[in-house]
């Protein structure tokens, strides 16, 4: 709206031909509150995400606070409509037929921090823009998140995914979350140790009824960078470059990063669509006979992580290929593109064909990154 006289006035005259957008609850005093939310009916899902799939959200909700979205869910509880949270939707494949309840997506922005001596702990908002807080610290002269510049998407899920890249992972850096117990309606902190953070992997992707709110990081004051990982040394060495400065970290990863990854405004994508397998270092060498150049990244002594793009790329040939509306990105075989119109159906069909070939070629099951939302 371009002024607020008009947005109340749309409101008026909206809610009473919209009783089902208000929500009631009742303070500790009995009293019965109504909620006058602002959501939307029928919005295109397409537009929120980075494949640029997906029908319609029955209902969408963005939360600004934590008092927004306490009043969302309080919503889709009352009218018993399941809940779908969004953050950038880098990592998700919507259902063509939409969503058939309330979609919040978390818009939470605020930034506070604490000098703790060596270190700042610094407390993010769920519904900031990832790279632009990594920018900013970066900018601030604090350590600790530069290799992971340049990742889609937004706080909150940065560590629902554990995010990681270039020999980091987000969990090095976390103090504690804040969520959102939607199923006891409390704001509860859990510290590191009970995210239970794994790759890719944290406690709130089976525990759907936490929804972040705000993430605390403890980022360093002094020089601790990460440069031993191949892509960012050979980035160095090729510039002669033997200590580089926090700027110059982020500018490499950014840089290798530009080189290899789809661009985003002309391509849809949803970044690595599997995750890299991890096997027995007995079914590697099985495996070494029949593929002799397969390289592995040594887990412990019993297991290797393989880069499945060198599987996609060398033993099913699928690194470039288009199946009509889409194809593995021609830089890395790991990441499935899709044009403009392509279906989630299309891509779902096109991912089971490289799970399929690598099943059949190698023995590997391999497991997906992005998740797929149904309907309901
Ligand atoms: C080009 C490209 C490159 C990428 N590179 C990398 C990479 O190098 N490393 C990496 O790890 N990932 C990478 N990704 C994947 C993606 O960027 C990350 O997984 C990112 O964290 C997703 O953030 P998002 O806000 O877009 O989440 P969304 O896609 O919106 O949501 C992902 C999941 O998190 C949940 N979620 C979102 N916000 C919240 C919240 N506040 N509370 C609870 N649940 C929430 C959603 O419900 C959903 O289940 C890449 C993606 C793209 C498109």
């Amino acid at each position: 709206m371009a002024d607020g006289r008009t947005h109340i006035k749309t409101l008026l005259w909206s809610l009473p031909r919209r009783p089902s957008l208000v929500a009631s609850t009742t303070t500790p005093l009995g009293v019965v509150v109504f909620l006058y939310m602002n959501i939307q009916e029928n919005v295109s899902l397409a537009q929120y995400t980075t494949l640029k799939i997906g029908g319609m959200a029955r209902y969408f909700l963005v939360a600004r606070t934590t008092r927004e979205l306490i009043d969302g869910i309080a919503y889709a509880k009352q009218n018993d409509l399941p809940v779908f949270v969004l953050g950038g939707g880098s990592n998700i494949l919507l259902d063509d037929e939409g969503f058939e309840g309330l979609v919040v997506k978390i818009e939470i922005k605020s930034v506070e921090s604490i000098d703790r001596g060596d270190t700042v702990e610094v407390t993010a908002g769920a519904g900031l823009d990832w790279d632009t807080f990594v920018a900013d610290m970066v900018s601030d002269e604090l350590y600790g998140l530069e290799n992971l510049s340049l990742i889609p998407g937004t706080i909150g899920a940065s560590v629902v995914q554990n995010i990681g890249a270039y020999g980091v992972e987000i969990s090095s850096a976390v103090l504690w979350v804040e969520i959102l117990n939607t199923e006891t309606n409390n704001i509860e902190t859990l510290k590191n140790v009970q995210c239970e953070f794994n790759y890719r992997n944290s406690i709130f992707k089976s525990n759907k009824h936490y929804i972040v709110t705000r993430v605390a990081y403890e980022l360093k004051k002094k020089a601790n960078l990460q440069t031993d990982y191949k892509d960012v040394a050979e980035y160095f060495l090729s510039k002669g470059i033997e200590d580089p400065t926090l700027a110059q970290v982020r500018n490499a990863i950014v840089s290798i990063r530009t080189a290899k990854l789809p661009d985003l405004d002309t391509i849809g994508t949803a970044g690595s669509f599997f995750k890299n397998p991890v096997i027995s270092t007995e079914s590697y060498k099985a495996l070494l006979e029949q593929y002799p150049a397969m390289p592995s990244y040594s887990i412990d002594s019993d297991t290797v992580k393989v880069p499945l793009g060198w599987i996609i790329e060398h033993v099913c040939g699928m690194k470039g290929l288009t199946d009509g509306s889409v194809g593995t990105h021609d830089k890395q075989s790991l990441v499935i593109v899709s044009k403009k119109n392509a279906t989630a159906e299309e891509v779902k069909s096109f991912a089971k064909k490289i799970i399929n070939c690598v099943k059949e070629k190698t023995g590997i099951e391999i497991e997906r990154e992005v998740e797929y939302i149904n309907k309901k």
